[in-house]
């Protein structure tokens, strides 16, 4: 592991000075601390932010929630305004890893978490646009099961795997962010990026700009919801596919609808065309069904994923089905 320099900061403002781009934030460290030991991440400054006063989650005034950006994965589960008001994001926290390390990570680093790219995660491999700008991108032509079918460029086909983001790009979350250069807040949808010519950016994040909070807006999609993940095995795996559907219904029709897929992008993705289609209909399979198909519009499959365009159809269905309670 290359040397580096540590500093615990005990206040927001002392965090965001002790940063820039040669720096790292620690939180749980779960993954930062993994990619340091492979060299894979390979920062000269950790800033340690575990103390910092963000582990709360706490009602807003218009009667959103905000969840704090070091509130450990474990308690956000489990926290009763989370599990009452949004039981999607729930489930989506209690599919991922396993119940040690959803005690140590927090809400910020799973947001902030790297892509689980073979060629990504293994320094030995020369070619990654990700890790090395200009370097190529070996899963192209290798293997590349588990890569993205949505939203990929030339340059990287990488997916993203938080669970918990994409529970959070159903609900429309928020993202609080402080920096050098103050505070701003940006919907979910804009936090994480398409890789374009630039796939060495997960995020829209500036160097030193710290996440304090995210904040999930009321609403009504609490009780039609549901978060579905398909993997290779029932638990402590990665999403291949997964999907979080969130149903408004009123008098017998869809008022409004959210979908959300995972393990298909490099980012959240949001099937807004599907959401359209629902719009007005009657829940039921003829218009679960072609909400599926619109979800996955435009996917692209590489040699070994292509799998994952029925897979992606399916879980979409089946998650609407559930949620709407007619599964
Ligand atoms: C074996 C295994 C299985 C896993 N399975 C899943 C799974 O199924 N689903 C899933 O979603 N996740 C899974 N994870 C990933 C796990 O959820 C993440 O490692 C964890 O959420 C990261 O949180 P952390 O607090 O430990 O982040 P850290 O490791 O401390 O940090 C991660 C990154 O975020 C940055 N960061 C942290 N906090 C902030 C902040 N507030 N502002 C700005 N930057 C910040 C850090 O600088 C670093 O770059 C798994 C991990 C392992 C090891
Ligand atoms: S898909 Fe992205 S992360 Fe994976 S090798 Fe290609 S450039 Fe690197």
């Amino acid at each position: 592991m290359q040397p580096f320099a540590y500093l615990r900061a005990d206040r927001i403002e002392d965090a965001i000075a002790a940063s820039g781009p040669d720096a790292r934030f620690l939180a749980g460290g779960t993954n930062l601390v993994d990619l340091m030991k492979s060299e894979v991440e390979r920062p000269l400054r950790i800033v340690d932010i575990s103390r910092l006063p963000l582990d709360r989650i706490t009602e807003t005034r218009e009667g959103g929630v905000r969840i704090g950006a070091l509130v450990p994965n474990a308690d956000c589960a489990n926290h009763p305004l989370v599990r009452e008001r949004h039981p999607l994001l729930s489930r989506a926290l209690l599919s991922g890893a396993s119940p040690q390390l959803r005690n140590m990570a927090t809400t910020g680093g799973n947001l902030l978490q790297r892509t689980r790219c073979y060629y990504f995660m293994d320094a030995a491999f020369d070619a990654c646009n990700k890790r090395r700008p200009g370097s190529g991108c070996a899963a192209r032509e290798g293997r590349n099961r588990i890569h993205a079918i949505l939203g990929a460029s030339e340059q990287c086909i990488a997916t993203h795997p938080s669970d918990m983001a994409v529970a959070l790009a159903a609900l429309e979350a928020v993202v609080e962010v402080h920096g050098p250069r103050g505070a701003r807040r940006m919907p979910m949808e804009d936090f994480h990026r398409l890789p374009g010519a630039t796939p060495q950016r997960d995020t829209t994040l500036e160097p030193a700009e710290l996440v304090v909070a995210v904040e999930i807006p009321p609403g009504s999609f609490a009780r039609a919801s549901t978060y579905l993940k398909v993997r290779d095995r029932a638990s402590y795996a990665f999403a291949l596919v997964s999907v979080a559907a969130a149903l408004d219904l009123r008098d017998g029709r869809v008022h409004e609808a959210r979908i959300a897929l995972g393990g298909v992008a490099h980012k959240p993705w949001r099937a807004r065309e599907a959401e359209a289609l629902l719009r007005g209909a009657t829940p039921g399979e003829a218009a679960f069904d072609a909400a599926a198909r619109a979800s996955v519009a435009g996917a692209r499959p590489y040699r070994d994923n292509a799998f994952k365009v029925t897979l992606a159809q399916r879980t979409v269905a089946r998650a609407l089905r559930v949620a709407a309670g007619i599964a």
